[in-house]
């Protein structure tokens, strides 16, 4: 709880205007776009990065938690103060400071709204890609702080993929600037690690984001299914051939009605599912795109097939699309939207299981989602969120969906982040390990745990360890250990590299990493790790395109493995022994 000494040096930090802590003001910050609800003790409107720093050094002072905040249209509660604290609103914030024509970025103040940037560059001739359902109102900032996705996602990448540099403030008041205008610096990767770490490890105060071609020509196609089941199988095939179109998303019958019913879109009604499949490029190769996708989704049940014939109606079918969630608040006055990712290949099933959680927990679901990406939405409608009994039936059926994801190989969250809603299901997809592996992160930025707390980490009493305990239990890993490996250490396994890694991090001793190109010039008594004895291919998806090797495998012998099957991985060396794990270790560009 703030003192009033503090709050009254709050209110002199920064002009008039941008500072409120009055309970009135606060109500409207309790919450974002998810169910969680936490009340702020103070919300703070920067101008400027002078401003955050002021505010950060101010907090750090006084250990008073920060969470910063875009438009609120998170869904995860990463935006709430869970744990009191203050806001600090970016709203301000909201300027495209720059965009480069020519060597195509943009930089911009983290609360430009993703929409406004991306009509802002359309004008000259470019593209922003990353476009989550809420671009109409979320922030560039937040959508770095999540990692957003959205439709045109599964051809372009995500929000991580376009941003190239940050200026951020960090925990004790600093304030400094992570990569930049050009696409690799030699330092760590501070942008990536920073970009979808919810607010926990920075704040955000400019972004620096690559652009694109706008494409020459788009087309977008609607495709008709008996059922949702079938129109899963339709999305497996496309992929499993390799094709990738722009965008493959999915409605089923009941979003369709009340999306319909709101945007007047002309959508298939009586459809009980639909893709939307965007093709693009030259306008030459359109209509091949349309026809090799059409012939698979006819294969698979698509019928009615329908190809928008102006950019008109390709909007109506967008602006529908991304209303969806609105749409449904004219029904009910909340609703729950589950995120989960499972590989595309088991899209079906899942939504088959999915379907039999709802029906046994009596919930009316409706389905809208980026199927191309295996990423499913769930629209759990909720009539009353005063209805105790109703909002456990709906917290368990949640809790059950993410488990049938992970057992699936997918993951917990395709886009919507962990933050307060799906902080306990973390141990699910994580070891301890890998929990205290990230926890370590936190610690260096952020050693005071100022910036949103208790946010991603499960909480105590959840069977899982909390920030605190995983910090105990390192302080306490001493106990007999294997004995220090021999010069050159060619694990053959991932723990045995683990073991050796710990025995000569107790003996003090250096260790140096080799792929096969060379043995780097170690000090004298320094150990080699040699990935040579990690190598091969692990798992190789075809359905879901991706393989997984051991680091220590020569890319030359991926790509021939890879070429037997008609496909490729886009990395190139001049090395022929250069291994998988050098090349990602120095993030190797090529042409
Ligand atoms: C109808 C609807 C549809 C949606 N569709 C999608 C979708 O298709 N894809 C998708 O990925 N998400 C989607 N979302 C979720 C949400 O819109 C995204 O997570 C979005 O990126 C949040 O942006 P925001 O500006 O609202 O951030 P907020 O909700 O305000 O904050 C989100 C997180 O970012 C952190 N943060 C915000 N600004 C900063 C900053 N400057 N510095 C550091 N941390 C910061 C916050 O602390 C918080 O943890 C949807 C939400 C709604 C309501």
């Amino acid at each position: 709880m703030l003192k009033e000494n503090a709050i009254r040096s709050l209110k002199t930090l920064l002009p008039k205007g941008q500072v409120f802590t009055d309970r009135a003001s606060l109500i409207s910050y309790e919450a974002d776009g998810g169910l969680d609800k936490g009340m702020p003790e103070g919300v703070v409107f920067p101008h400027s990065t002078g401003d955050v720093v002021r505010i950060v050094q101010w907090a750090a002072e006084r250990s008073v938690p920060l969470i910063a905040r875009g438009a609120g249209t998170g869904l995860s509660g990463g935006a709430v103060a869970d744990r009191g604290g203050i806001i600090v609103e970016f709203s301000r914030m909201n300027t495209i400071l720059d965009i480069d024509e020519h060597g195509r970025t943009a930089m911009v103040e983290p609360a430009v709204i993703n929409l406004v940037l991306d009509e802002q560059v359309k004008t000259k001739g470019l593209y922003f890609p990353p476009d989550p359902a809420s671009q109409r109102a979320s922030t560039i900032g937040g959508n770095v702080a999540e990692n957003s996705g959205g439709p045109h996602c599964f051809k372009y990448g995500v929000t991580t993929n376009y941003v190239i540099g940050m200026d951020v403030v960090l925990a004790d008041g600093r304030s400094v600037r992570v990569g930049g205008r050009a696409l690799d610096y030699p330092a760590y990767d501070l942008c990536g690690l920073i970009t979808g770490s919810e607010g926990m490890l920075a704040l955000i105060t400019s972004i620096c984001v690559r652009l694109v071609r706008n494409p020459p020509a788009v087309k977008t196609m609607l495709a008709v299914f008996d059922s949702v089941e079938q129109a899963g199988i339709a999305v497996s095939a496309i992929i499993a051939t390799g094709l990738v179109p722009a965008t493959m998303e999915m409605m089923d019958q009941k979003i369709i009605r009340i999306v319909e019913e709101f945007a007047h879109a002309g959508l298939p009604t009586e459809a009980q599912a639909i893709l939307i499949i965007e093709v693009d490029g030259y306008p030459a190769s359109l209509d091949l795109q349309i026809e090799e996708v059409a012939s698979i989704l006819q294969m698979h049940g698509g019928r009615s097939l329908r190809v928008a014939r102006s950019a008109e109606e390709r909007n109506q079918i967008w602006f529908a699309r991304k209303s969806a969630a609105g749409a449904v608040t004219r029904l009910t006055p909340s609703y729950y939207t589950v995120d989960i990712t499972v590989p595309r290949s088991r899209l079906t099933e899942t939504l088959l299981e999915v379907n039999a959680v709802c029906e046994r927990y009596g919930l009316r679901v409706g389905y809208v989602f980026h199927a191309g990406d295996g990423n499913l939405h769930p629209l759990v409608l909720i009539p009353d969120t005063q209805d105790r009994q109703l909002m456990e039936r709906v917290h368990n059926a949640g809790r059950e969906m993410v488990e049938l994801a992970v057992h699936k190989g997918g993951s917990l969250s395709g886009e919507h982040g962990v933050g307060i809603a799906k902080r306990q299901f973390m141990s699910l997809m994580y070891t301890d390990a890998e929990l205290a592996a990230m926890w370590d992160i936190k610690q260096v930025f952020d050693p005071n745990n100022l910036l949103n707390p208790g946010k991603v980490f499960p909480l105590p009493g959840s069977g899982n360890m909390t920030g605190e305990e995983i910090t105990a239990v390192q302080g306490t890993l001493n106990g007999t250990l294997p004995p220090v490996p021999g010069n050159i250490f060619p694990p053959s396994t991932a723990e045995e590299a683990a073991e050796g890694i710990l025995s000569a991090a107790k003996a003090r001793q250096n260790v140096y990493i080799t792929g096969s190109t060379g043995v780097p010039a170690a000090h004298s008594g320094a150990k080699v790790l040699s990935t040579a004895g990690l190598r091969g291919i692990k798992i190789y998806a075809a359905d879901d395109l991706y393989i997984t090797v051991g680091a220590g495998t020569p890319l030359a012998e991926i790509q021939s493995f890879l070429a037997n099957e008609r496909k490729q991985v886009p990395l190139a060396t001049p090395w022929q022994e250069a291994t998988i794990g050098g090349l990602v270790a120095t993030n190797l560009n090529a042409p």
